[in-house]
């Protein structure tokens, strides 16, 4: 996991094609790849994992400097065994209008329902 990470990092400096060749590779087939493209600076690190028993959970910060201030968020990114290997499932982003709470003013946040993640 953590040389994908190196390689994402690697290739957000490269075309979007050569993006598009590399998340074949490690994401399952079919699973939107539009909202992948990482800008130039952006950096995402690994802050947790936790395993269970067909899946792992993956949580990461991301970070994108805009002009002289740091934005930061949370990903979520779900693993499955793939025989000797493993893929993404699913790719999902905190939302940016609860922080990740699920709430929102008091009931439910209407971008997440609820989740608190948002899949794009
Ligand atoms: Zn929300």
């Amino acid at each position: 996991m953590n040389d994908y990470f190196r390689m994402r990092t690697e290739f957000s400096r490269a075309s979007s094609a050569k993006q598009a060749e590399y998340m074949d590779r490690f994401v399952r087939r079919g699973y939107g790849t539009s909202h992948w493209v990482m800008e130039q600076g952006d950096t995402e690190t690994i802050a947790s994992v936790r395993e269970s028993e067909d899946a792992t959970e993956v949580i990461t910060k991301c970070s994108r400097r805009v002009e002289k201030s740091e934005h930061t968020w949370r990903g979520r990114y779900r693993i499955a065994r793939a025989g000797e290997s493993w893929e993404i499932v699913s790719i999902e982003t905190e939302c940016f209008v609860c922080d990740g709470t699920g709430t929102f003013s008091g009931s439910d946040c209407e971008v997440c329902k609820g989740k608190g993640w948002s899949s794009d």
